[in-house]
């Protein structure tokens, strides 16, 4: 079957705070050395894709997404065939430089690395160029819309849990845990054998969160001043091992160090905005002993480990899924936290 030159794309014509949505159609791309060109099925919607089009974090491009699942169609010219009409997944990071001293340590976190939706054209377009090197391959038995996002909050909550360096049995708070990214973490981390405490406001997030795992939840609405102690007292009296505070929220980020016993860690994720500063006592830090950590997504390992809580039950993604066309309105709710779950767009059939 030829290839369409044409395809339907979400443009983002001018990304910041007055970015607006059109869907336009453009060129569908050629591979270049090293990529394969993707024929999108589905793309999830992440909250950083948000902080990109409207200007919290620097967006380069005009197409945003980097949750997107579909087939292998074409393949660059020094890219082998077998990976023609493979089944794969599209992720935040593009490319790393695979060559510098942080590569060889961890390679997620390179400064040189690409990353679709930031500075190259995402997934909210029906074809997209991938690097072969950094597709991640699908299981047949995973549902499009139930793979896509694992790949930005599954892979960024598998990341976060690693980094955090927890034994079963510790407590982890999560702070925004009935989000997308948030029930994630609670299924994963219940997985590893945590005990999660979870956070996060109304009754659907509660029922989110319970499901997912979560051995004790907050109402951060209702608990307010009192929610640390709260925590706290839940945490054998002396407070959590870990929090991963996945959202940007600078209340949560604020609160986070307070929830932690002597010895805990922060765990960095959620992206506050641009001009937020964390105070921090360093008299603290070395007194209780404890620990700031920063994560973005996980590597390859984690993903086939994640992948494989999937095949085995133990990590289900609760998805929303819209029609492409409903992206400016999937954008809206994002602002107001009312998904429950990870929204997915169906790009094409
Ligand atoms: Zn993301
Ligand atoms: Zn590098």
């Amino acid at each position: 079957m030829g290839l369409p030159q044409q395809q339907l794309c979400a443009w983002v014509e001018t990304p910041g705070p007055d970015a607006t949505i059109a869907f336009r159609d453009i060129e569908v791309p050629k591979p270049g050395p090293g990529e394969v060109l993707v024929r999108l099925e589905v793309s999830g919607v992440c909250h950083s894709d948000h902080h990109s089009i409207y200007g919290n974090t620097p967006m380069t491009t005009h197409i945003a997404g980097h949750e997107g699942v579909g087939i292998v169609v074409a393949v660059g010219s020094d890219v082998s065939d077998d990976l023609l009409h493979s089944r794969v997944g599209v992720s935040w990071l593009h490319r790393a430089c695979g060559k510098c001293e942080i590569c060889k340590v961890d390679y997620t976190h390179c400064p040189h690395q690409d990353n679709s939706g930031r500075n190259v054209p995402g997934t909210f377009q029906e074809y997209c160029l991938a690097d072969a090197e950094y597709l991640f391959q699908i299981p047949a038995e995973i549902p499009a819309a139930i793979a896509a996002p694992l790949l930005c909050g599954g892979i960024t909550m598998y990341g976060a849990l690693v980094r955090a360096d927890l034994r079963a049995g510790d407590f982890v708070v999560i702070p925004g845990a009935g989000g997308g990214l948030g029930h994630l973490g609670v299924q994963i981390a219940t997985s590893m054998g945590l005990q999660v405490i979870a956070i996060d406001s109304g009754p659907d997030k509660e029922a989110i969160c319970r499901d997912s795992g979560a051995c004790h939840f907050f109402d951060f609405q209702k608990s307010r001043s009192s929610l640390v102690e709260e925590v706290r007292s839940v945490a054998g009296g002396i407070g959590a091992h870990a929090v991963l505070c996945i959202t940007g929220a600078p209340s949560a980020y604020e609160s986070a160090l307070a929830m932690v016993r002597s010895l805990g860690k922060l765990v960095c994720v959620g992206i506050p905005p641009s001009s937020y500063r964390l105070a921090i006592s360093p008299f603290e830090i070395l007194v209780r002993g404890l620990r700031i950590i920063g994560s973005t997504v996980g590597n390859r390992s984690h993903m086939s480990s994640l992948m494989d809580l999937v095949l085995q039950g133990k990590v289900r993604p609760t998805v929303e899924v819209y029609p492409f066309s409903e992206l400016p309105e999937v954008m809206k709710k994002l602002e107001h936290a009312t998904i429950a779950g990870r929204a997915v767009l169906q790009i094409q059939k």
